[in-house]
């Protein structure tokens, strides 16, 4: 039971209420993305495991995980093995054959084992048939496996295993009523659903297999539904006359003033988009095209056209990086023009923040480049024409309007380097007209891709080095900022001093991650893009459109860690130039899964090709990869295998919105609350997967739903919604336990929050 039995509980109340749950859990929660109860009981497992078929030993299958039942038949002590680890050990057998069963550095296991007692045990049986044996098993009783036949496995993190997230969900079970049912009594009712408190009991904990699937099918109807009415109301906002009516533009002079001829796919998305706003509707249209294919240009050629019509622009990124790339990359094509281009990120001092929001007010600047900062309360457009979102798939359906309410109905035209199937498109992006670039522009090679071990990591650093004396530049990618016990993983810092510098001794090579202040950020950009340095460690926060047409070398070292059109993307930050370029996956994981991925990546720099191929093989366990795929992050629906229901729950948001285009009837009231599915934030190198609610959702004093503190997207959502910022300034907290000071609701603690 939670502990604070005499406050009560709400969906909003933070998991660190829980019994057993202190302040480094709470934080590993975080990184789960689960701050709130709600949350926690809105993790829903990946799979279960059946123990309700156990195996017989002798039919059990070899070196895959399974359960067994059998009895106890001799349990002599533990005893401590050379070396210091201790070790218990059990034989146990049914009619046929025996088990040998041995844990390690776990003195408890064996403790409540009786012999000649039945037991289920769970686990990898390895060896012939004259000696099976299994190590560290979890053990069940029959009684418990009949309360609770499916044990669920839970997404877990460092330090948070599935069954401790299973003990607090369980815990919290007697109180689903918690959660509100968003749909209605008659939905439920018209397509035989449970309700939400029902199906969330019966997710985490199924009876039979019949319950869990039932539960599924209707979280994933209500996820879906929630999903197309998002995409409903973007919709009819596009049906509805724009605000910024525009003469057709002619695009000669801007295409003149450039030192190179655009490509004949740019010319034609520009002609589609300027068509557009010269209509009588808004423009909603998504940039498709594959990394490198130049649709920056095309962007900057429909704000050139919005501004000469004597309209405002705005252009949204999703990092401080990339908005300040851009900002300088169109003041550059924008200038010979006399068009004023102003920066507004969340990590600006307040003065410089106030100078620029003035601007804006009195239209002053004519293109503001920003990241989430953007869509912050403050920000007042004098006459806001166009609004351009890049690297559209980080951001969701929901900021997208909460943009185009900058202004009465302005164009809108959101960019994506992410190709996903045509059929699936329709869907997803189902508010928008569709642009491609499929051409990319003339002279690139394509980029020579290689999987390599680790043991080649010196053969590999001397090519770097030729490189670099070639004058070119290199990117090196690791997937942690600090080092993580066992993990495993090559941490950028600790990379940074022991194998970049060490092997590059001679070199300038730089450090750039998430943790760094935006100053310093910017600072090691500007020497890695002005040549001084020739080497740049990082955390993928370079992940997204990052343009150094130098750097002609991509190293990723951990590479199985990351989705494949992750990699692709990364792999883009190359081949920009006319140099020769290169990008090794560097990775020790031999599984042919694995390889196979990594060597189709290899074989194709294709971006269809390998979105598609990545959805195809993506499994239910690769947590990572569905992350990183370009589709917004679902919690339990899986875009390419529910399509039956997406499409039951698109015609029934079609018909919902037609009765109530504005979700205001009280039955409807929670269907048009924020979601929280399409608005994860999902900035920083870390794997930031929290919510960041739309300005205004969060009344003042209930909890927070922001992010991490360090990255820049925390600035971005506090400075985002000034107002639900019940103090108006984050302070640094001292103590993380509860009672804390008032507090920002989107910082918990921290000093940086400008706002
Ligand atoms: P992405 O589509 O990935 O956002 P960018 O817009 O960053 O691609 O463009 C990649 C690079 O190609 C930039 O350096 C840009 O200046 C260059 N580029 C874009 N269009 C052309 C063109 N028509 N001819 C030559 N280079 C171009
Ligand atoms: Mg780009």
């Amino acid at each position: 039971m939670p502990t604070e039995n005499r406050t009560t509980l709400t969906p909003d109340t933070p998991v660190r209420y829980l019994k057993g749950v202190g302040p480094k859990t709470a934080e590993r929660f975080e990184k789960l993305g689960i701050v709130t109860l709600a949350d926690l009981l809105c993790h829903y497992p990946r799979r279960y495991i059946d123990f309700s078929k156990p195996y017989s030993i002798a039919e059990a299958p070899a070196d895959t995980e399974c359960v067994v039942k059998a009895e106890v038949f001799a349990k002599p002590g533990g005893r401590i093995l050379p070396g210091g680890r201790r070790m218990e050990r059990i034989t146990a057998g049914d009619d046929v054959a025996s088990l040998e069963i041995t844990w390690f550095n776990n003195p408890y296991a064996t403790q409540k084992l009786q012999l000649g007692q039945e037991y289920y045990f769970q686990g990898i049986v390895t060896g012939g048939m004259l000696r099976r044996q299994m190590v560290n098993p979890q053990v069940r009783t029959a009684e418990q496996i009949q309360a609770a036949p499916f044990e669920a496995v839970y997404p877990q993190t460092e330090g948070l295993t599935s069954s401790a997230i299973s003990r607090c969900i369980r815990q919290l079970l007697p109180h689903a009523e918690l959660l509100p049912d968003p749909l209605p009594p008659e939905m439920l009712q018209k397509y035989r659903l449970l309700p939400k408190a029902e199906a969330v009991r019966a997710i985490h904990c199924p009876a039979t297999e019949e319950q869990a699937a039932a539960a599924r099918r209707r979280l994933i109807y209500e996820e879906l539904l929630v999903l197309q009415l998002g995409i409903g109301r973007m919709r009819s906002r596009g049906a509805a006359a724009t605000g910024a009516p525009m003469r057709r533009a002619d695009p000669s002079p801007f295409w003149q003033s450039l030192p190179f001829a655009p490509t004949g796919a740019q010319r034609r998305a520009l002609e589609e988009i300027l068509n557009d706003m010269a209509g009588e509707t808004a423009m909603n249209r998504l940039l498709q095209g594959d990394v490198g294919s130049g649709k920056t240009l095309v962007a900057a050629a429909a704000i050139w056209a919005c501004i000469r019509a004597g309209y405002q622009a705005a252009l949204l990124a999703p990092t401080e990086i990339l908005a300040a790339q851009h900002a300088e990359g169109l003041n550059r094509l924008l200038a010979p023009f006399g068009m004023r281009v102003a920066l507004l990120t969340g990590g600006m001092k307040a003065a410089a923040r106030r100078t620029t929001l003035a601007a804006i007010r009195k239209d002053e600047a004519d293109l503001v480049v920003g990241t989430h900062a953007l869509m912050s309360e403050g920000v007042e457009f004098a006459r806001l024409g166009l609004a351009v979102i890049d690297e559209q798939h980080r951001f969701g359906v929901r900021q997208r309007g909460a943009l185009a309410e900058k202004a009465a109905n302005p164009h809108l035209l959101v960019m994506s380097a992410t190709p996903i199937p045509r059929t699936l498109g329709l869907l997803i992006y189902g508010d928008l007209d569709i642009s491609i670039l499929d051409e990319l522009p003339p002279g690139r090679t394509p980029v020579k891709t290689r999987c390599i071990t680790g043991k080649r990591r010196r053969d590999l650093y001397r090519f770097l080095d030729s490189e670099i004396d070639k004058g070119r530049q290199v990117y090196l990618v690791c997937p942690a900022i600090e080092d993580v016990p066992d993990g495993g993983l090559n941490a950028v810092k600790t990379y940074y001093e022991d194998i970049a510098k060490a092997l590059l001794p001679d070199r300038r090579v730089g450090l750039m991650h998430g943790k760094l202040k935006p100053k310093e950020k910017a600072a090691v950009m500007e020497d890695f893009k002005a040549g001084r340095l020739d080497a740049l460690v990082s955390t993928t926060v370079i992940e997204v459109g990052v343009d150094v047409p130098n750097a002609a070398v991509m190293v990723i070292e951990n590479a199985e860690r990351y989705g494949l059109s992750a990699l692709h993307q990364l792999r883009g930050r190359v081949g920009r130039g006319a140099a020769e370029s290169w990008c090794f996956l560097v990775s020790d994981n031999t599984s042919e899964a694995v390889q196979k991925r990594l060597k189709f990546l290899c074989s194709t720099t294709d971006g269809f090709a390998v979105a598609q191929y990545d959805l195809e093989t993506r499994g239910p366990g690769d947590f990572f990869g569905s992350r990183q795929h370009g589709l917004p992050t679902l919690q339990i629906a899986d875009l390419m295998n529910d399509t039956r229901t997406l499409h039951a729950a698109q015609s029934e948001a079609t018909a919902l919105l037609a009765a109530d285009p504005l979700l205001e009837s009280p039955a409807h009231a929670l269907l048009a609350a924020p979601g929280t599915h399409d608005t994860h934030c999902r900035q920083g190198s870390a794997p930031c997967r929290r919510k960041v609610p739309s300005p205004g959702t969060v009344p003042a004093g209930r909890n927070f739903r922001g992010c991490r503190p360090e990255t820049e997207s925390c600035r971005g959502a506090c400075a985002a919604s000034p107002a639900a910022c019940a103090l108006r300034r984050c302070r640094p907290t001292q103590s993380r336990n509860p009672p804390a000071p008032p507090r920002c609701p989107f910082c918990p603690a921290s000093a940086a929050c400008p706002a």
